[in-house]
């Protein structure tokens, strides 16, 4: 089976992507490169033997993906490409919109086009806005509050939408927690551009020296230690939850959805502390003011995967720092 990844180069698609020629699909990815670099591709290629068809273009322009889907046998479609820094969202909405959401209404009429209807949508536990309670089921109420996490509760409506009009489309949403650590070769990793935005990267940094101090947002949270407790899932276990929607999607299901995550909180200072062990040094911090439009707590019921998929994450903490580390000792500069 060939599989066509959409932002392909990315974090979560490079390790995607070993999964699945790992697991015996092809692999063509398309990447417009505005966040990753293709050196990510060929680790990739290197790590498995096998090699990837990779297209660099942009999912908003039309003819290259119908020249795609002209060259290429497509059977389905994992969809990671979009943009996702939530500040970001904030400061340029429009570039947000345009991207994810032009770039999927693309995609899907040349999926259509080619009668290829299976898709793999990377959604994310921000369309469940501050939950009133933990742990979170698919079947919790939606609500977003950034112009990043409305762009995917959009082109969730829009799929469920497209479902309805059309019940010979397979979807599966994945509502991704939060994703940390790298491949424990560590030749893949995540390699933000600029100053990093998310806890991980910003920590392997300043365990590498870049950055001086982690800065904690928040330590009055009502939490065990006041710092934000999160529900981080190694890359690994992620990626492997595409190959089992992957193959769920021959089954065909129609529209599912699924929470991928441990199942388990850690607060931020839970995630020094282990990184500290990780890279053998004591990481230094300060606590500073709670980010806005945080919420305290967030960590999923990942049953649903369980029972349907036969998916669940089996890497803890330890392994998640101790890969983060070895990917950034590897590589400080990331694939640069
Ligand atoms: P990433 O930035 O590493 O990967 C996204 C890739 O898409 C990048 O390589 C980028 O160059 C590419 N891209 C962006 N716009 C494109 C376009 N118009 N055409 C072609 N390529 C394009 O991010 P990631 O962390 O690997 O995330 C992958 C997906 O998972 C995203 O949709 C993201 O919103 C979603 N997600 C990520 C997280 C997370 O914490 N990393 C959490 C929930 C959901
Ligand atoms: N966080 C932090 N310092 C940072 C980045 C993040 O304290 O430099 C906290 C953030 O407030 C949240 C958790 O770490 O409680 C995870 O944040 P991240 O941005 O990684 O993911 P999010 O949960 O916002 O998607």
């Amino acid at each position: 089976m060939k599989i066509l990844v959409t932002g392909g180069a990315g974090y979560i698609a490079s390790h995607t992507n070993l999964e699945l020629l790992n697991a015996g699909y092809e692999v063509v990815a398309i990447d417009n490169l505005s966040n990753s670099c293709k050196e990510s591709i060929r680790r990739v290629e290197k790590i498995t033997g096998k090699e990837i068809s990779f297209y660099e273009n942009d999912i908003r322009d039309k003819e290259a993906l119908i020249n795609i889907f002209n060259k290429e046998n497509i059977d389905g479609v994992i969809h990671f490409a979009g943009l996702k820094a939530v500040g970001e969202s904030c400061r340029i909405p429009l570039e947000y919109y345009n991207n994810n959401i032009s770039g999927t209404i693309n995609l899907l009429e040349v999926m259509d086009r080619f009668d290829v209807k299976n898709l793999v949508f990377s959604s994310s536990a921000t369309v469940y806005g501050d939950p009133k309670t933990v742990p979170i089921t698919e079947d919790f109420p939606l609500s977003v509050t950034n112009p990043y996490g409305r762009t995917k509760l959009m082109i969730e409506d829009i799929l469920r939408d497209l479902y309805s009009a059309d019940p010979e489309w397979n979807i599966a949403i994945l509502r991704y927690f939060n994703p940390i650590g790298a491949h424990e070769s560590g030749e893949i990793g995540e390699d933000p551009n600029g100053i990093p935005n998310n806890l991980l990267p910003y920590i392997a940094k300043v365990a590498s020296g870049i950055l001086d101090k982690i800065n904690i947002f928040g330590g009055d949270y009502d939490t065990h230690d006041g710092t934000g407790v999160r529900d981080f899932i190694h890359v690994v276990d992620l990626s492997l939850g595409h190959i089992k929607a992957i193959e769920k999607l021959g089954d065909k299901p129609g529209l599912v959805t699924y929470n991928l995550g441990t199942g388990q909180g850690h607060s931020v200072m839970d995630i020094i502390n282990n990184y500290e062990k990780a890279c053998n040094k004591k990481l230094p911090y300060v606590i500073t003011d709670r980010r806005p439009g945080d919420i305290a707590v967030s960590f999923a019921d990942p049953s649903k995967a369980y029972n349907e998929l036969g998916w669940k994450a089996k890497r803890g903490i330890e392994e998640m720092c101790r890969d983060s580390y070895n990917w950034q000792s590897k590589n400080p500069n990331g694939y640069r």
